[in-house]
């Protein structure tokens, strides 16, 4: 079996996602054998590093061995069972562990099995918990630039153009505030203004805020400052306005602390998990939120208030096992620390993109880097450009539009991360000089 018959077979059957499909009449797919490591391997041998943890999943490699062990003696023991009526140990464990380790307050976990499908609970549960206390608050409360999935209320929420515009005549009620425009103090001050004249117009119609804390990662990796975070849940809370925090992507030590929320010293509502959940294994995801929202659902059957939400494959066993090993291998080594040191080594190479010529905004956030390059419209789809010429130098990466960004696997070694920072390098040189 060759790459080539491999992307035919594919092609004659599976619709892609985030793809224009007529791109594969020259874009050739790439089949994956194996993965190893930060390592991708296709049918010809070519070996590839995986640049950006295969959309931010993969915290610790490609069939990690610890994690395919605990997912192995899992499906040996106990593969699923519905979680209506019934509990099992890797679900248990992995609540009290989550609980522990998130902002202070969020005492309760509930299951799905993507993170549109936590955020789509987060905004059902805190609309459904207002209405449980007698108030109707039928809209939501986002930042501009955000993303938070694709089903439709997900969809609502966000504000990538290019996912939602055709959908707009069927979103739910959202009202948009803008995100703070750059790194700044300043500029995250005057975002919470414009919030709070938001809130002063509307506050009461607003059931939540939604944040991607820190960055908007789909947002082509934008970066706001902290301070921010703080002053919204500060007004927030004035306003009766739940916090929702969307750490999906940022969560699991992506901007350096655990959880993103921590920077702020801010403890949400609910916050989303999903992406590194699982270390890349299995689809899951979790929404974590307090006692005082969790008793306003909690009364005598007949008073109805109960959230009946539900999907087949809530906590699932497997998922469990390979979150309860993803917060093992935290536990037994300093992974964040380890990435500060990481952190370091990717500034060396920032700066060495920065004498490139139209290489702007270059920024850092944990394991997130990203920079713009200028002077190029859509019709030079420079994005494709850097994906392929990349790949050919043993490198992976899936820039957003004209954002270049990095977002390795937390194992990637200093000798990986030069051949990814320099294959990536080499090729935004022959796009820009
Ligand atoms: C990826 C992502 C989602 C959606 O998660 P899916 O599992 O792809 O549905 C939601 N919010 C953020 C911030 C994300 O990055």
């Amino acid at each position: 079996m060759n790459n080539e018959v491999m992307a035919a077979r594919d092609l004659a059957r599976i619709w892609h996602p985030c793809t224009q499909m007529k791109d594969h009449e020259n874009l050739p797919l790439i089949p994956v054998k194996k993965g190893e490591g930060v390592w991708l391997e296709d049918f010809e041998g070519r070996r590839f590093i995986d640049g950006i943890s295969s959309w931010w999943v993969n915290l610790f490699g490609h069939a990690n061995t610890y994690i395919t062990t605990k997912l192995a003696e899992q499906a040996a023991t106990l593969e699923h069972v519905l979680l209506a009526g019934f509990t099992h140990e890797p679900a248990v464990r992995l609540a009290e562990r989550l609980c522990a380790l998130a902002p202070e307050g969020l005492e309760k976990l509930f299951f799905a099995d993507n993170g549109s499908s936590a955020v789509e609970i987060a905004l059902k549960m805190s609309y459904h918990a207002h209405l449980n206390a007698g108030e109707a608050r039928p809209w939501f409360l986002s930042l501009s630039n955000s993303y938070h999935g694709e089903t439709i209320g997900a969809l609502s929420v966000g504000d990538v153009a290019l996912y939602k515009e055709t959908y707009e005549p069927i979103l739910i009620r959202n009202l948009q505030t803008p995100v703070p425009k750059g790194p700044t103090e300043a500029d995250a001050r005057e975002a919470a203004e414009a919030l709070e004249a938001v809130l002063k117009r509307r506050g009461d119609e607003i059931a939540a805020l939604i944040v991607e804390p820190l960055v908007q990662c789909a947002g082509n990796m934008h970066m706001y400052h902290p301070l921010f975070l703080t002053l919204a849940k500060e007004m927030c809370a004035r306003w009766g306005v739940h916090f929702i925090a969307d750490e999906i992507a940022v969560g699991f030590g992506r901007t350096g602390t655990m959880f993103a929320c921590e920077q702020a010293d801010v403890r949400p509502d609910f916050l989303c998990l999903s992406k590194g959940l699982t270390g890349g294994f299995m689809p899951m995801a979790v929404v974590l939120t307090t006692d005082e929202i969790y008793g306003r659902f909690y009364c005598d059957y007949l008073e109805q208030k109960a959230f009946l939400h539900s999907h087949s494959y809530s906590g699932n066993p497997l998922g469990c096992a390979c979150a309860n090993a993803v917060l093992d291998l935290f536990e037994q080594s300093d992974v964040l620390g380890e990435n500060a040191k990481k952190g370091e080594r990717i500034d060396g190479w920032l700066s060495r993109f920065a004498d490139l010529p139209g290489v702007v905004n270059l920024r850092r956030k944990g394991m997130i880097a990203a920079f713009e390059l200028e002077g190029f419209g859509p019709e030079d789809r420079v994005n494709l450009q850097i994906f392929q010429k990349s790949l050919g130098r043993g490198a992976f990466v899936r820039p957003l539009g004209n954002t270049v960004y990095f977002m390795p696997p937390y194992v990637i070694t200093d000798g990986e991360l030069e051949t990814l920072m320099g294959a990536v390098y080499e090729s935004v040189r022959e796009v820009v000089v």
